[in-house]
């Protein structure tokens, strides 16, 4: 307890505030450098309707460039929304997921429908609804195959800026689905404050093995659908998590059981294995 170990973990935290902030440098600069070689990928993740095992949309996950060193999506997005990369990643994320949903719904089905994340620094940002319009428009998809998924973290403070959004969204059609539910922050008032049609059930909630946590599913997902909330519950990996959410009628899932994110080209097999009648 001297001064000396004092002195020891004073630069320990020094060194880790050193690492962490060149890091955080480090990623910026590559995020700007790989934006403007356009050398980010959309990976896609099968969302399946649990009642007819088809697949009824697809997941848009934006992917650090295939280089070393590797950042998660997790460890990247947070910093691009600290330097407002955001925007423009995102961006660059909704035209290129509906560039793509208009392709596969010539091919394979018009009600196929594409999940696009969106961060709250972007849906402050300026005429962000004008924007995503335009795009729809270009592409003439139909506003109700799209699903613009937020956190809970967006809606924490309850933000008027934020409501006003979501709520010309949702009159334009989108579906708007609350990600991560259950993670953290769970506030049932979100779920009546904000113009939400879909719940995603967070990936921490799906451990099927502790009866306490199957209760606490059970329970979530009947209060859910007592109020009109489509489910759809997220990572699924297990035998077990997915007789569950059958037997909970939960209406749509996801999960590394049955596929995890993949890039375009092998999405189009299991669209044509699985999906609804090829046209
Ligand atoms: P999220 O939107 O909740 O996406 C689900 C995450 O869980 C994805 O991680 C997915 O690969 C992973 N996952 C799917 N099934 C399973 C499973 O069965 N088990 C496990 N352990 N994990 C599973 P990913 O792609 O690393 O993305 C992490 C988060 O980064 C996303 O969470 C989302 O919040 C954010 N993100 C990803 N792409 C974008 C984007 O284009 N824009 C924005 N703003 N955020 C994005
Ligand atoms: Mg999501
Ligand atoms: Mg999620
Ligand atoms: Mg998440």
């Amino acid at each position: 307890r001297s001064k000396q170990s004092g002195k020891g973990k004073n630069s320990f935290y020094k060194e880790q505030y050193q690492y962490e902030f060149s890091r955080r440098v480090e990623i910026q600069n590559n995020i700007k450098n790989y934006l403007k070689n356009d050398a980010f990928r959309l990976f896609y993740q099968p969302v399946y309707c649990v009642k007819t095992h088809k697949i009824c949309g697809v997941e848009a996950l934006i992917r650090w460039p295939d280089v070393t060193p590797f950042y998660n999506p997790d460890e990247f997005i947070p910093i691009a929304e600290e330097s407002r990369f955001i925007n423009e990643l995102g961006n660059w994320v909704i035209s290129t997921a509906l560039k793509q949903l208009a392709q596969w719904q010539n091919k394979y089905s018009d009600t196929l429908n594409m999940a696009i994340n969106i961060s709250p620094v972007q849906l402050q940002s300026e005429c962000f609804v004008e924007k995503l319009l335009v795009e729809v428009n270009k592409y003439q998809i139909n506003t109700h195959n799209i699903t613009l998924e937020v956190t809970e973290t967006a809606l924490i403070e309850d933000n008027l800026k934020i409501a006003d959004v979501l709520n010309s969204l949702s009159v334009k059609g989108f579906k708007i689905a609350l990600d991560d539910f259950g993670m953290g922050y769970s506030s049932i008032s979100h779920l009546t404050t904000y113009p939400i049609n879909i719940v995603k059930l967070d990936k921490s909630m799906q451990v099927a093995e502790s009866e306490k946590s199957i209760k606490i599913i059970e329970g979530l997902s009947l209060m859910l659908k007592a109020l009109d909330f489509e489910i759809i519950a997220e990572g699924i990996e297990t035998q077990s998590q997915h007789f569950l959410c059958k037997e909970l009628n939960i209406n749509f899932m996801q999960g590394f059981l049955f596929s995890k994110a993949i890039p375009a080209e092998n999405i189009e097999q299991l669209l044509i294995d699985c999906c609804l009648s090829q046209k």
